[in-house]
């Protein structure tokens, strides 16, 4: 049966979806009733409303990929997902994000996969193959697009495509479904978001094209929608298909919301089981996905394309607890949310949600660092909280071992509660010391920064983890060596951190001279004219910090309107792009931020994440000095060389964000002792230390006990 551009399907203008009554078999209500109320989409009922979005992961790129693939989407499955997407597949070689990146195009290509969907579905899970064509993105010699306009975040001119060849890429984009069908998928994503391909078609940023293919808004939507009507026509009605579309672009000559609404209807009658909702072109110059966007931050999008088709509507980008996900359902702005990245965090996310441990979800933190940075230098994702994710193969699931014994950890930072917490779950008597009266170490500064607030997640996980499994937390305590010994522990584990480091320049002593500890804690209050020594991560965090209002409450609640009016989102329907001009920024203090090295700072900064926090500093109008001696401090302030040239930076403080060094003086004092303690996180290694490489340290210290 065949079904012209406008034609309905069976059945599908009547029931497109509905809720089915949730009769819960206990009288007490669930604790998130819309979450977990069944839905369905197209021929399709799903046991809840999660999605685990498409995320590329380089899993394939390991070793054992079909079996590290398969357990890592098996084990999300399990734990009550209830549709999941892979990452992209290219259904060409013009389409490729890179080369020999993820290509589905012929039959021989089905074998794994079909390794991948049995063992999902074997797990009462379903799965959806994402189809991607990167187009301009592609970085591959000679990429393919509408028209040759070359993007800013891929340098290579493209070529642009004839009529045959897009012909032909909608035969390959329909073939690469058919493929999918054989391969077990239960349906396919159309990426049309993101920039990629089928959105540069649809704007005239990317398409000037003069034929069919562009001009019109029907022209430019023709690629998307003619894909979708031929994939429905050969693959018939059980078969899902889900069309992320480009909610707002957030680029200049970007599709205004009435053209995102008429995109959104054609697609629905060309035969769309499902909207997802993508957010932002990848060149986009607003973050759409890091902690800096406020949770929920686009739920307007998604709630603007429900008003204006009849199939379900899927909301994402920054959602990540079962709260947030159910405010958005309740509310009716989208009939299903999509979650990639929590799910990387805690696989069991859902299953804890449904039966009452949301308290115990490990939350994801919105880093980037682990997901996405890796990812985008060529490594295989995994997470900071998580260090299992991806690598299930390797480390699976943490069960109660054998032989118990008996554990002493000092030092309540990551690194200490990480090693606690996995020794703990494989069965061992654990006690965790720690000298402060709060656990956390240094998340304790960085959950002070504005838009990091995402930290205290990882806090309130780790807290809830030590009460749930019994681990003995003894806040306050600093036991000496001996005490130690005299505990008769079968293994001790230090994880007493580090200590600032302070240079050695004459007049460091003066008055004016803080630590990053003493303001973040605030024992210390700055002055207004404020010099930041050291532009690593912590230093840019004391930037952002100072330039705000102490305690600004907007920042802490996670104002969304906050969020646009700093970042020029305009959610007006007839902003073209969604863009407007992005409100000024007044700092609360004059701050200048210093370095030695000659390069630009903030060079270390995460990938995906560095470019906002350094257009944040920008707009606050923060100088950036890199290439600096420093002389002396004094009355006057900081006086320093920059390339040669002598200043005076007159300073009321002068805030020390230079490294650290490791704090050893127990490990010492214990080897002295004739003990050789396991040594961890900073303490083991101060240098670049940051919470992903504690993290990790501490559960892998604690897997070898
Ligand atoms: P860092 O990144 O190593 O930066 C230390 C800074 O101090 C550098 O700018 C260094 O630059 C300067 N410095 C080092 N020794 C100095 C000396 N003797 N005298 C004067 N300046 C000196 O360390 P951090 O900022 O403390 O951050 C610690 C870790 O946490 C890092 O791994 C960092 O990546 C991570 N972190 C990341 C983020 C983020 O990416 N958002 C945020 C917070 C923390 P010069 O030598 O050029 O002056
Ligand atoms: Fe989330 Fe960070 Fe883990 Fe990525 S690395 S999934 S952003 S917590």
């Amino acid at each position: 049966m065949s079904y012209g551009r406008n034609d309905k399907l069976p059945e599908q203008g009547k029931i497109k979806f509905f809720i089915i009554p949730y009769f819960p078999l206990l009288m007490s209500s669930p604790p998130f009733p819309t979450l977990f109320s069944p839905v369905r989409v197209g021929a399709h009922v799903l046991k809840n409303r999660a999605i685990m979005g498409s995320m590329h992961l380089r899993l394939e790129t390991m070793d054992r990929p079909l079996q590290r693939q398969a357990m890592f989407y098996a084990e999300r499955a399990r734990h009550g997902v209830a549709l999941m997407v892979t990452g992209g597949f290219s259904p060409n070689v013009e389409g490729l994000l890179e080369k020999d990146g993820p290509l589905l195009a012929t039959p021989e290509q089905t074998a794994t996969l079909r390794g991948i969907t049995e063992a999902v579905h074997a797990e009462g899970g379903r799965m959806l193959l994402q189809i991607l064509h990167a187009g301009r993105y592609a970085r591959i010699p000679s990429p393919v697009a509408p028209s040759v306009i070359s993007s800013r975040i891929n340098h290579s001119i493209p070529r642009e495509l004839t009529e045959a060849e897009i012909e032909t890429t909608i035969e390959d984009f329909v073939r690469c479904a058919e493929l999918a069908a054989l391969a077990g998928f239960d349906g396919v994503e159309v990426m049309g978001s993101e920039g990629y391909l089928l959105n540069q078609f649809t704007v005239t940023r990317t398409n000037q094209r003069t034929d069919a293919w562009g001009g019109s808004v029907e022209n430019r939507h023709r690629l998307p929608v003619e894909i979708v009507r031929r994939m429905r026509e050969r693959l018939g009605v059980g078969f899902l298909i889900m069309f992320r579309i480009s909610a707002i672009d957030l680029v200049e000559e970007g599709a205004d919301a009435h053209e995102v609404a008429q995109l959104a209807r054609a697609v629905e009658a060309a035969g769309a089981d499902i909207l997802n909702v993508g957010i932002g072109w990848h060149e986009a110059r607003i973050p759409t996905i890091a902690f800096v966007v406020p949770r929920a931050a686009w739920r307007f999008a998604a709630a603007r394309l429900k008003r204006v088709v009849s199939i379900p509507v899927v909301a994402s980008n920054r959602i990540n607890t079962p709260d947030v996900a159910e405010a958005l359902l309740a509310s009716g702005d989208a009939d299903l949310v999509s979650m990639a990245r929590p799910f990387l965090a805690d696989p069991a996310f859902i299953h804890k949600a449904e039966h009452g441990r949301a308290d115990e979800i490990n939350t994801c933190i919105a880093c980037n660092q682990a997901c996405l940075d890796y990812i985008f230098s060529d490594r295989p994702a995994t997470c900071l909280v998580n260090p299992r994710a991806g690598h299930e193969l390797t480390f699976a699931e943490i069960k109660p071992s054998a032989g118990r014994r008996r554990i002493a950890v000092v030092g309540a930072g990551v690194a200490g509660l990480a090693c606690a917490v996995t020794a703990s779950e494989q069965g061992h008597c654990v006690t965790l010391f720690e000298a402060a009266e709060t656990i956390g170490g240094q998340i304790n500064y960085a959950r002070q920064v504005p838009g990091k607030q995402e930290f205290n997640e990882l806090l309130r996980y780790y807290r809830r983890r030590l009460e749930v499994l019994g681990v003995a937390l003894r806040l306050g305590e600093k036991p000496d060596a001996a005490r130690l010994v005299a505990g008769k522990f079968d293994r001790i584990v230090i994880a007493t951190g580090v200590r600032p480091r302070v240079p050695d320049i004459p007049g460091i002593t003066h008055a004016s001279v803080v630590s990053y500890p003493e303001v973040f804690s605030g024992r210390v209050i700055p002055g207004q004219r404020v010099v930041v020594m050291g532009a690593g991560g912590i230093g840019f965090d004391m930037a952002e910090f100072l330039c705000h209002q102490p305690n600004d409450a907007q920042i802490a609640q996670g104002s969304i309107e906050q969020f646009q009016n700093t970042w020029g989102v305009d959610t007006s329907p007839d902003a073209h792009g969604g863009l407007k001009a992005a409100a000024l920024a007044q700092p609360f203090r004059q701050v200048t931020l210093v370095q030695r090295k000659p390069d630009k700072p903030g060079r270390t900064l995460g990938l995906t994440t560095g470019w906002a926090l350094k257009a944040s500093l920008q707009r606050y109008g923060v100088e950036m000095l890199a290439g600096c001696h420093y002389e002396r401090i004094d009355d006057a302030g900081l006086h320093l060389t920059v390339n040669g040239k002598a200043q005076v930076l007159a300073a009321d403080t002068i805030v020390l964000c230079t490294g650290q060094e490791t704090e050893r003086s127990l490990f010492a004092a214990l080897c002295a002792l004739g003990v050789t303690p396991d040594l961890i996180g900073g303490a083991d290694e101060a240098a670049e230390l940051d919470a992903l490489r504690a993290i990790d340290q501490g559960m892998r210290c604690a897997l070898q006990i």
